[in-house]
């Protein structure tokens, strides 16, 4: 669900060089708001029902639109090109230049939300030019969840792990309850752990203009500058509506700025400064984030999560055989209710016990 303006240039110049492109998908249906072609029937008829629907909704939801007619390709790979597809996850692009939307077969409700997402990188007026990427890609994602009505939790949860990985830390509550008392209501917190790779300025995301289709851009990086991009935007559009954001981008323009200053869009998103920005990420990571995704979200980061859970453990002078024995063991993101609770056979639950164990073991020697 990229667009890559950098790398859509590359290819709006290489296009004159007439080289082997894809050919079009075979069925064509024309709609009111353009042409669907899929390779299919079926995957042509759905598409050329959502398109219209879609464009109609995005366009409430915008200001300053574009009204050039799309063209949709509907592909089992995703490519511009003959034999080169891209990335499997990469799920669409939109080529500003050939108003033409590329997206993947896939399932209907994926298929759906990813034309909403790259319609509004097509319907953007002339207004829009000095928006951040980051901020784009979240307008993209926030308003196609809105007019789709897909269920984003994973998607959200994903964003705000990367927004708040980003500026500081994602933040881990670990409760230990005797299993004796484990039917009794809650446990005390017992300890934080915490994720970090170094807190960033905001500036190093908002300034970027790659996106994951160019390889020198990598993955966690991609995740971090969306989530950024995901949070202001949002905020943004539910303290002042899409008009404040629209605001800031001419008067950008007007003031000679090539792009929306950082501290303009935290202002406008109700940040005072970085503590404060911390604080509202950490609890919304916290209440958007459902049990399932607290468990993806462990699972994403057992290596870093057992050696701080082993030290927290270890400080508490617990036996390795106890831990699990005896207690029951549950993460929280921040201070949010849902829990994940880590089984002893689980990888985090093996990871740990691996680790007491081999501490254990170096302190015997020593002794
Ligand atoms: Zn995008």
């Amino acid at each position: 669900m990229n667009v890559a303006r950098s790398v859509l240039l590359v290819v709006a110049s290489l296009l004159l060089g007439a080289c082997a492109l894809a050919p079009p998908p075979e069925i064509a249906i024309t709609t009111d708001a353009g042409i669907v072609r899929a390779p299919r029937e079926g995957v042509a008829l759905e598409t050329a029902a959502d398109l219209p629907r879609l464009v109609d909704a995005l366009r409430v939801e915008l200001v300053d639109t574009r009204d050039d007619p799309i063209e949709v390709w509907v592909q089992d790979e995703v490519t511009l090109y003959r034999g080169s597809a891209m990335s499997s996850d990469i799920g669409g692009f939109a080529h500003r230049e050939l108003d033409r939307i590329h997206i993947a077969t896939s399932n209907r409700a994926e298929r759906t939300l990813y034309l909403a997402h790259e319609l509004v990188h097509l319907l953007l007026g002339e207004g829009w030019q000095t928006l951040p990427l980051a901020v784009e890609e979240g307008l993209c994602d926030h308003l196609a969840l809105r007019v789709t009505g897909y269920d984003g939790a994973r998607l959200i949860a994903r964003h705000l792990t990367g927004a708040a990985l980003a500026v500081d830390e994602l933040r881990f509550t670990v409760r230990m309850i005797p299993k004796r008392h484990a039917r009794q209501r809650a446990g005390a917190s017992w300890g934080q752990v915490s994720l970090s790779d170094g807190p960033r300025p905001l500036d190093d995301w908002l300034g970027r203009s790659e996106s994951v289709t160019d390889a020198a851009f990598d993955a966690d990086a991609s995740v971090r500058m969306r989530g950024v991009g995901y949070v202001l935007a949002r905020r943004i559009l539910a303290r002042g509506g899409i008009s404040a954001l629209h605001d800031l981008c001419r008067r950008a323009d007007v003031e000679g700025h090539e792009r929306v200053p950082a501290e303009w869009l935290l202002k406008a998103a109700g940040f005072d400064g970085s503590s404060a920005l911390t604080d509202v990420w950490r609890g919304w990571t916290g209440t958007a984030a459902g049990s399932r995704d607290v468990a993806a979200m462990v699972a994403a980061h057992v290596d870093v999560l057992a050696e701080q859970i082993a030290n927290l453990l270890e400080a508490k002078g617990l036996a390795p055989d106890a831990v699990f024995h005896d207690l029951a063991l549950s993460i929280a993101v921040g201070d949010a209710r849902p829990r994940h609770t880590v089984d002893r056979a689980s990888p985090l639950g093996i990871a740990i016990h691996e680790r007491l164990e081999a501490r254990q073991l170096i302190a015997s020697i020593g002794r």
